[in-house]
């Protein structure tokens, strides 16, 4: 019998660490002693560890389906690189590649065989013919027509339990969504299986929401105080992604756009040079990023607002994977609001996509803690502030608006609820442009009374009486401004509106820097040693040590081989293989010190 001492030991030996994350002990427990489960935890949790750890402990070969090439590949990888035995077989491969692998796989020699769903018919003889272990089934959503990323071949899934009736299959997800789950449950006939959902907190995730003006040399700005780090902007557009990388490469920086329209061939040279810290930036539609596993993306920017929060949250997610602070900037603008919902008009469901926009508008405009009312999406709810967006960097400051939104009211009144707030603030400010004076704008009584507020203030302050429920937007009709009966109270009976100022801009320089040492030198010459192993051995760099674990070695600068086993991320086989440069480097450095 196994106890909770080995699969600690388990840990610390293969992928050195200390400690487990929450639930993966019990999740690894449960596994060995045979239970079915379902996982639900967040992108970057730990969800591998917890059916690779049950594959070293039990005998036999544990069967691990996973939707993507890219994703087997990197998991192999890893696995490889702590020196247990593993492999993927999918039909991309070559028949001596896969002959390989299915010699092996005959032999007993491997603990964990990757497969496509598509490709388990073809393995279905073999299997039958060795020990299975165990069985994972990854990125498990993929079985549900619920879920975002269906994947026919997934509902064949079921044959399994009916084939390895004695043999524990987990399956493993990090969608929320609980009509997902059930289908999980029944379409892989595991109806018993212990359920284990973790929290959806990734404390790591910093969240900023900015207004979606002069969004480009916003990013610039951001990217200059972050040189060398990689991360992903999503857009919601090819033609954006195309526009904002030609954009980012005229002011110097290395980044790439990935879209559907693109051949799969060059999909994956770019998705290859991502991963390999080749390209450190991507400008991508949300095409991108499922099965990358890549640990050290550092950032996340949502050019476009998502259309729901389940997508913006697993688009973050991919950010700090590895533990460390990952920065994530989404740009809002009403104009992205309207484009989401012209969308929507014509889908079978409508009413539920709005909805859900709905709620992504409402965390985009909140004035208290991002985190809370994200956790409180997903069914979590925490009352801490997190101190780790902006609404707690830099708190709202509110002053009585009423007498602001009186005058925005009635302009909104005088121009018969027939335009839109790009018209009203127009309107308010006393533009002169064409518009106004085609239709005598002008002449009315509220012309001008807000000349001495900024356009970008006025709007901000427009989308809070939104917000309270004050004004209204028509979407189908172009957008117009409507009254609300509370805009009436306020008008007519001094009903009272608390408003907080705007946020100004933060001072992007300053702010936008990162908390963790990434400029530190000797962290600099252990990145490079890294990446120079890496290229030798044709891995992607994060796969020979994360940024954490680079990041402890710097702190701990150990000086011999035993000192090296304790740095995090190190286990025995990494230590035999890399400890020798890496203590080379610390050396070198240490001495140039004094
Ligand atoms: P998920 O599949 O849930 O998105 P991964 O399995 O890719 O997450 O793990 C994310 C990162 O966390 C990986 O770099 C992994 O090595 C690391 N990790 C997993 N478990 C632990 C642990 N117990 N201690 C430290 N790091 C861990
Ligand atoms: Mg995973
Ligand atoms: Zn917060």
């Amino acid at each position: 019998m196994i106890t909770t001492d080995t699969t600690l030991e388990l840990l610390k030996t293969h992928f050195g660490y200390r400690t487990f994350r929450p639930n993966q002990e019990q999740i690894v427990n449960d596994i060995i002693h045979g239970n079915d489960v379902l996982t639900i935890m967040p992108t970057g949790g730990g969800k591998s560890v917890c059916f690779q750890l049950p594959a070293l402990a039990l005998s036999g070969t544990a069967i691990v389906i996973s939707p993507l090439i890219a994703l087997m590949k990197d998991q192999v990888d890893a696995l490889l690189t702590n020196g247990i035995p593993a492999a993927y077989y999918n039909s991309s491969q070559e028949a001596s590649v896969q002959n390989d692998t299915l010699k092996k796989l005959q032999d007993g020699h491997l603990k964990l065989i990757y497969v496509a769903p598509e490709s388990l018919q073809n393995l279905a003889p073999y299997f039958s013919a060795i020990e299975v272990s165990m069985i994972a089934v990854d990125e498990a959503h993929c079985i549900s027509s619920w879920g975002h990323d269906f994947r026919p071949a997934y509902t064949q899934l079921g044959y399994l339990k009916k084939q390895f009736p004695n043999k524990p299959i987990a399956a493993f997800t990090a969608t929320a969504d609980s009509a997902t789950q059930q289908d999980i449950l029944k379409q892989l006939n595991i109806l018993d299986a212990k359920v284990h959902m973790s929290s959806f907190d990734r404390k790591n995730l910093y969240l900023e929401v900015r207004p979606g003006n002069d969004r480009i040399n916003q990013i610039i700005r951001f990217l200059k105080t972050r040189p060398d780090e990689s991360g992903i902007i999503y857009c919601l557009s090819r033609r954006s992604t195309q526009e904002v990388t030609a954009k980012l490469k005229k002011s110097g920086f290395k980044a790439k756009a990935y879209h559907a329209g693109l051949s799969a061939e060059k999909r994956n040279s770019i998705q290859e040079s991502f991963i390999n810290d080749k390209t450190p930036i991507i400008v991508a539609t949300i095409a991108f990023g499922m099965g990358i596993d890549k640990s050290n993306v550092r950032w996340v920017i949502h050019y476009n607002m998502p259309k729901n929060i389940e997508g913006y949250y697993q688009e973050i997610g991919r950010g700090g994977r590895d533990g460390l602070p990952a920065y994530n900037i989404l740009f809002y603008s009403y104009a992205d609001v309207v484009q989401l919902r012209r969308f929507t008009e014509n889908a079978s469901n409508a009413d539920y996509q709005i909805a859900k926009l709905n709620r992504m508008q409402q965390f985009a405009e909140a004035l208290s803690c991002r985190r809370i009312a994200l956790l409180n999406y997903f069914g979590e709810h925490h009352t801490e502030n997190c101190n780790n967006c902006d609404v707690c960097k830099t708190p709202p400051r509110y002053f009585d608006g009423t007498i602001l939104t009186k005058k925005v009211c009635s302009a909104v009144y005088r121009l018969k609820q027939q335009e839109s707030t790009g018209m009203v603030i127009d309107v308010l400010r006393g533009a002169q442009n064409a518009h106004v004076f085609e239709k005598g704008y002008q002449n009315i009584k509220t012309y001008g009374i807000l000349h001495e507020m900024s356009w970008l203030d006025l709007q901000q302050y427009i989308i809070q009486m939104l917000n309270q429920g004050i004004l209204e937007i028509r979407f189908h009709e172009n957008g117009r401004l409507v009254l609300t009966p509370l805009a009436n109270a306020i008008l007519f009976d001094d009903h009272p509106v608390r408003l907080a100022k705007p946020r100004k801009q933060l001072q992007a320089a300053k702010s936008d820097r990162p908390k963790h040492a990434t400029g530190s030198k000797l962290f600099q010459r252990l990145r490079e040693l890294r990446s120079a192993i890496a290229k030798e051995a044709k891995i992607p760099a994060y796969v020979v040590f994360s940024d954490a674990t680079l990041k402890d070695m710097e702190a701990r600068r150990p000086k011999t081989k035993s000192e090296f086993k304790e740095v995090l991320g190190v286990g025995k086989v990494k230590a035999e293989r890399y400890s020798r440069y890496f203590l080379n480097a610390i050396a070198v450095y240490e001495s140039e010190e004094t």
